[in-house]
């Protein structure tokens, strides 16, 4: 329980704006064939641990069969392309394959509404890290209640005209939330000093808080100047994070909004075409 790294936060952080790529982006890891690591959720999915542990990319083993139809349609819309085979969202389409590519597993699952937080609309949390750095295990959840059930502020007030969710429904506000987790998980796991960093500081500083009782009462806590420092090192670092995420989702939400004219068009194309195949 306590090894995740939350990178959870609140509906209102997760909706923000800011800063460009990582310059590491695109640069790949190789594909490892066997760690120690086993399914992060709580089904454990199908097919042999071996086989489980060869494979990374996003993983879906976690979603039952209903959510599945659910990421299929995110998936679908995620790879939509206009008439001209051109992406539609370029954005979360490079961002979706950097991780397919990149030989870090990332499990996919849907939150249980009654058993998270009203605020959540996705997590990323890293399950295990890698020593060699190749192929950390690491889960991205989505809240899809929450999301659906999200109130929009009624002005974007200073974020530069980005309104989340605004003007997107159902499947379209599924993939800006997980373009949003996506962003984390590229730029986390996509530099091994950084993953280790952030490991280190958000996760060791967590897990010193929450044993800090214990451990007073054997005189082996740390100095409160030393966990203060750590604090403001942490929050820091989960700031820098929450930045790089809310910039490429509020590019996600531009591309999502500006494609719906596209694929209503084309949907209403396809509909025609198939009534008038029929005549
Ligand atoms: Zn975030």
């Amino acid at each position: 329980m306590l090894r995740t790294l939350m990178m959870a936060t609140a509906r209102a952080a997760l909706l923000s704006l800011a800063i460009p790529l990582s310059p590491v982006w695109g640069q790949n890891s190789t594909i490892i064939t066997s760690t120690s690591l086993g399914p992060s959720g709580p089904s454990g999915g199908a097919g042999a641990v071996s086989e489980m542990n060869s494979r990374s990319g996003l993983l879906i083993d976690h979603l039952s069969a209903r959510k599945l139809e659910t990421w299929k349609s995110i998936e679908e819309l995620v790879f939509a392309e206009d008439k001209e085979k051109q992406p539609l969202h370029p954005t979360l389409r490079s961002m979706w394959e950097w991780i397919e590519t990149s030989g870090h597993k990332v499990y996919v699952e849907f939150m249980d509404p009654k058993r998270s937080s009203t605020s959540t609309a996705g997590v990323f949390s890293i399950d295990k890290v890698d020593p060699r750095g190749e192929s950390h295990s690491s889960v991205i959840r989505l809240n899809l209640f929450n999301i659906d059930h999200a109130a929009m502020p009624e002005i974007a007030g200073e974020k530069g005209g980005f309104i989340p969710f605004s003007q997107l429904n159902g499947e379209e506000r599924y993939a800006e939330v997980l373009g949003h987790e996506m962003a984390h998980a590229i730029y986390i796991l996509s530099n091994p000093e950084r993953t280790s960093k952030i490991f280190d500081n958000v996760e060791t500083t967590n897990q010193i808080l929450l044993l800090s009782n214990v451990d007073r009462s054997r005189g082996q806590r740390p100095s409160d100047m030393d966990m203060r420092k750590r604090i403001t090192k942490r929050d820091e670092i989960l700031l820098q994070l929450e930045a790089v995420a809310e910039s490429m989702e509020k590019q996600v939400w531009k591309e999502l909004v500006k494609s719906k004219a596209i694929r209503r068009k084309m949907a209403g194309d396809a509909i025609r075409s198939a009534f008038d195949g029929k005549r």
